[in-house]
């Protein structure tokens, strides 16, 4: 017999990525179900917890954003330390933000273990802003298969595919485990 008293496992996931590619939005809308967070969820905020239950499995998610630490300095060693899942943000509409995922890769393998489960995911593709995308998914795509990523383009906005995410991270960070 289950119950809800059952202990689930707990695993680290960090969300990098440029700022202003929407981390934070991304960590309250899957937490808090919101898109505009009464607070301002990047300063202060180390991490939070989300409960995934997919039917098939259950685990909790301790959700780590960078806290803006990629505006002044390099994402340091501590915060990669016991990873058990990345998810790497770029923006639809910025292709800039997608040109820096070689130098957050570089960052990840230098600090984390090779084969912590990766996602990759593009934000910010609401069905109103196709006009405004610059990064082709074919080329996201690509870049995903080249380094053996998982691959969503999401929007935080209208909350397309972000259960997916967290969802797809957990799945992989407990077949890893
Ligand atoms: P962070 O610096 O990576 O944590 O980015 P934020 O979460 O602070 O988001 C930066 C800006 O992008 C904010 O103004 C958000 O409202 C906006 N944003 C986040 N997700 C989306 C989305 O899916 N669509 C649109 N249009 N804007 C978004």
């Amino acid at each position: 017999m289950t119950t809800n008293l059952e202990p689930v496992q707990t695993f680290k996931i960090l969300i990098i990525g440029d700022s202003g590619v929407g981390k934070s939005s991304l960590m309250t809308r899957f937490v808090h179900g919101v898109f505009h967070a009464p607070y301002n969820a990047t300063i202060g905020v180390d991490f939070q917890i989300a409960i995934v239950n997919s039917g098939e499995f259950k685990c909790r998610l301790q959700i780590w954003d960078t806290a803006g630490q990629e505006r002044f300095r390099s994402i340091t060693n501590s915060y990669y330390r016991g990873a058990d899942g990345i998810i790497i943000v770029y923006d639809v509409t910025d292709s800039e933000t997608f040109v820096h995922l070689k130098d957050r890769f570089l960052e990840i393998q230098q600090f984390c273990d090779s084969d912590v489960p990766k996602i990759l995911v593009g934000n910010k593709d609401d069905d109103n802003n196709q006009q405004n995308k610059s990064v082709l998914s074919d080329d996201a795509r690509e870049f995903a298969e080249k380094h053996n990523l998982l691959f969503f383009e999401i929007s935080v906005k209208n909350s397309k595919n972000v259960a997916e995410v967290f969802n797809a991270i957990a799945r992989l960070a407990l077949k890893r485990r």
